[in-house]
């Protein structure tokens, strides 16, 4: 959560300033401690006298080495999600294709926030860190945002606030954009005074300014663009979204976001659905364990939100598209098997739009989506608000009825029928249900392209004697 990823804005803007700025010699080791713990009280200072939230109880802090720092990643990576939860997230990205296949996110993560850190708030110890190798004229920026994470803490309690989001994934990030945002809200305020103005006063905010030149960092460089947007959105989104929502009482209205915190990032997106009080219907996937049979595992039921589909369209089609189709978001659920022996991914989505049109336009964008996403598939089937096409890795279907579209990836048309008759719809278009209305029903008829992959793989079979196989695992999509 926040505390694993707290940090990073603030060191991604050092590392663009270091860049242009070279290190002095550093000082004795006693007297950067001394020069450290006097700046950083007063800093504190200056972020409660901002912020309007007191001092409550003192703060533990210390400079730490980047071994010290690589150390704290790798325990709360463990901490914040166990290895299978991490696992279920990691791949769930791969089922939308937002991470390559085999990606190993834990190993990119720690190098990257070992490179990006440059300091940090631990809600656990309660503790305030900044990395020794940051000059003490640019540590007072990376103090500025953390220790506003100290004072919220002490306020709202930010690990346990953020996580009572869960297992909703979308309200989670919304919880961190708002830790992050407001964090981030306060820096700025911080590097105005004494000029007159503050947050209040900017019409837009550049994000270069804050998170400088990110590509230029070696590890960001290499980073999958699902990852990059994922680390940022919690700062650029959740600080347009805090300065929106603190205007114009400014930070006296802090504390009512704690108390009526955003449930989706569609809030965060827009803040007027938050001011408005939007909230994303509860939709649900039918139960679909008994139909896939026994030798899969679920391994994730969870919300991706309208960032996270504005990430999948993006992936495939790029920003311009994908912008006005997700921000007709509604809500949505997904739903990820992995078949045991094999490791073999059976996804179902269930995305809600605004109104029948905003369904229809999405369907036209998935499409287009869904075919980059598998170049090589076989016996398309391409119609209105129907498509099914065959792949190596399964059947992918996708239809939309009214304001409701489901997709299914890696499986058959038989499992997708039944999905549609278990949501009330009418029997999907498919071929095989054609070739059925027309007396030709037995698949064996058909092409060999188009059922062989359910025929081979035949992963549909109930067994009545074992019981599906529940998760409670928590999702990772999102690194925290
Ligand atoms: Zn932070």
């Amino acid at each position: 959560m926040a505390g694993a990823f707290s940090w990073y804005a603030a060191s991604a803007t050092l590392q663009a300033r270091q860049a242009t700025a070279p290190a002095k010699p550093a000082p004795s080791s006693s007297a950067t401690n001394a020069e450290f713990a006097a700046t950083a009280d007063e800093v504190l200072q200056q972020m409660s006298e901002i912020t309007g939230l007191t001092l409550r109880s003192p703060l533990k802090k210390s400079l730490r080495t980047r071994a010290q720092i690589r150390a704290y990643v790798v325990n709360e990576m463990n901490e914040d999600k166990d290895a299978a939860e991490r696992y279920a997230g990691q791949r769930s990205a791969e089922a939308f294709g937002l991470l390559p296949t085999g990606f190993n996110l834990d190993v990119f993560m720690v190098d990257l926030l070992t490179e990006q850190i440059a300091g940090l708030y631990d809600p656990k110890t309660h503790e305030f860190y900044v990395a020794d190798w940051i000059p003490v004229a640019d540590q007072k920026m990376v103090m500025a945002h953390e220790l506003t994470h100290a004072l919220q803490d002490q306020h709202f309690q930010i690990e346990d606030w953020a996580k009572a989001a869960r297992p909703n994934d979308d309200a989670e990030l919304a919880r961190e954009s708002v830790l992050e945002g407001s964090a981030m809200a306060a820096m700025i305020d911080y590097l105005l005074q004494g000029t007159g103005r503050s947050l209040q006063d900017l019409n837009d905010i550049d994000p270069s300014m804050l998170i400088g030149d990110m590509e230029s960092t070696p590890m960001l460089k290499k980073a999958p663009p699902f990852l990059k947007d994922a680390l940022i959105f919690p700062y650029l989104d959740g600080l347009n979204f805090s300065a929106a929502v603190l205007r114009p009482e400014g930070w006296s209205a802090l504390s009512g976001i704690f108390a009526k915190p955003p449930v989706s990032t569609q809030q965060i997106m827009h803040p007027a659905l938050y001011k408005s009080g939007k909230v994303p219907p509860k939709v649900v996937i039918p139960s679909m364990d008994r139909d896939i049979g026994a030798d899969w595992t679920k391994l994730e039921d969870n919300i991706m939100g309208e960032f996270g589909w504005k990430e999948v369209l993006k992936q495939f089609l790029g920003e311009e598209r994908a912008t006005p189709v997700s921000s007709a978001w509604n809500a949505d659920r997904y739903v990820l098997y992995e078949q045991k022996k094999t490791k073999r991914l059976l996804l179902i989505t269930r995305l809600d739009l605004a109104s029948d049109a905003s369904a229809e336009r999405f369907f036209i964008t998935y499409s287009d989506a869904l075919k980059k996403k598998y170049e090589h598939r076989t016996g398309e089937d391409h119609q209105r608000e129907f498509l099914s096409f065959d792949t190596s890795e399964g059947g992918v279907f996708l239809r939309c009825v009214a304001a409701a579209c489901v997709t299914l990836e890696g499986g058959d048309l038989p499992l997708f029928e039944k999905l549609s008759k278990e949501l009330n719809w009418t029997a999907p278009p498919g071929k095989e249900a054609t070739a059925r209305s027309r007396g030709t029903g037995d698949p064996s008829q058909l092409p060999a392209a188009e059922p062989a992959c359910s025929a081979t793989r035949n992963p549909f079979v109930t067994q009545p004697g074992e019981p599906p196989e529940e998760s409670s695992r928590r999702s990772a999509l999102f690194p925290q």
